[in-house]
């Protein structure tokens, strides 16, 4: 579970693309499987896993498999390939097998397999040493924690809340809010991914603090969930998901430009707070000469609430002068422009931002950035 946004240090400072699971010792596989798992494509990867492990039976393509069935919600078969796998010699591995297997459980209702599974991941981890396999321990003790919680559903969320009349009350109502954003969504991207998005909720962030040890809200796009306040409002979260389920049904990674990623999920957010904040920071930054210019803002690794609020402002600006097409064309086409290993420091020689803009808009993002900047003025 990567926590996507708020963690804003972190996440962003990859510039804004959803990190690889790096808690999650992914070993080595070949590129098209990893391709797949970025992108999400559960039943390619799956079938190339197959494959090489028919070829040749390892722990690692195992590993693998397990990863991409449990995302990919079979949890029948995850819980079988963990059992496999929870026989390897390597500890670690087997640990984190048990504990899955253990998730898998709670997610079919299984509560007593659950709770067994899970103590057996923190029992292998612990006669290892005290803080050996981080990972096992931490699903085993999230599976632990939400054991308890209740469901509730409706046609495209299923949300997790405490066993208490607090929880349940929440609930009901950030259902429907969800509800009504997909819809929006979908007028904007098309058609977006059927099977439904897992939203959990917690009475507040000590709460969180206890079982996540994450800031919320937060994304993780590939698992389709949100992590959210029973009260709060997770429409930026779900931006965040959608627009990623968007890029990646065309078979492309998301921008990888913390302002536009941000800025895409405020706009897509309407939540009083990011509408106020849209409507109010970036003609502030403009008004104290603070406004950098577009191509500088679309390039920065580690942005802030306040940039985001200007990406989203930005994005309204764009869809509503340039229209929704070229926006949704500009979001899937853009990575096949931008040089893709820049991000880590990299250098490979081909670089030029403004290619995609040109394409999409017929002109590079500064003369873009004139006319919002004008309008920015005239409001
Ligand atoms: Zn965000």
């Amino acid at each position: 579970m990567i926590p996507e946004c708020l963690a804003l240090g972190v996440m962003l400072g990859a510039g804004g693309i959803p990190q690889d699971d790096r808690d999650e010792p992914v070993p080595e596989l070949p590129a098209e499987i990893r391709r797949c798992y970025r992108l999400a494509h559960w039943s390619r990867a799956e079938e190339l896993l197959q494959e090489a492990l028919k070829r040749e039976a390892s722990d690692a393509l195992r590993y693998g498999l397990i990863n991409v069935l449990y995302r990919a919600r079979r949890y029948e078969e995850c819980m079988r390939e963990c059992e496999r796998l929870a026989g390897t010699k390597d500890a670690e591995m087997s640990a984190f097998a048990l504990a899955l297997k253990g998730a898998c459980a709670w997610k079919t209702g299984d509560v007593t397999g659950a709770r067994t599974w899970c103590a057996q991941a923190k029992e292998a981890a612990d006669r290892k040493a005290p803080n050996a396999f981080p990972v096992a321990r931490r699903w085993a003790r999230i599976t632990l924690a939400f054991l308890s919680w209740e469901r509730h559903e409706s046609p495209r969320f299923l949300l997790f809340h405490p066993p208490d009349p607090a929880g349940r009350a929440g609930a009901p109502a950030v259902a429907a809010r969800l509800e009504a954003l997909w819809d929006a969504t979908a007028a904007l991207f098309g058609p977006l991914p059927e099977d439904r998005i897992e939203v959990y909720l917690f009475h507040d962030q000590r709460h969180a603090d206890e079982i996540l040890g994450v800031p919320l809200p937060f994304a993780v796009p590939r698992d389709r969930a949100i992590y959210a306040l029973r009260d709060g409002a997770p429409g930026h979260a779900l931006g965040h998901i959608l627009s990623f389920a968007a890029a990646a049904a065309q078979g492309k990674e998301r921008p990888k430009s913390a302002f536009l990623n941000e800025g895409l999920a405020c706009a897509l957010s309407e939540d009083e707070l990011w509408e106020r904040r849209m409507k109010e920071v970036p003609r502030l930054l403009l008004q104290e000469e603070k406004l950098r210019p577009l191509s500088e803002l679309m390039k920065t690794d580690g942005i802030d609430g306040g940039l985001a609020a200007a990406g989203g402002a930005f994005i309204r600006w764009l869809l509503e002068s340039q229209g929704k097409a070229k926006f949704v064309k500009l979001w899937v086409e853009y990575n096949d422009h931008a040089a893709p290993w820049e991000f880590l420091g990299l250098r490979t020689g081909y670089k030029d931002d403004a290619a995609p803009w040109k394409v999409v808009y017929g002109c590079a993002p500064d003369e873009l950035d004139a006319a919002w900047r004008t309008s920015l003025r005239e409001r």
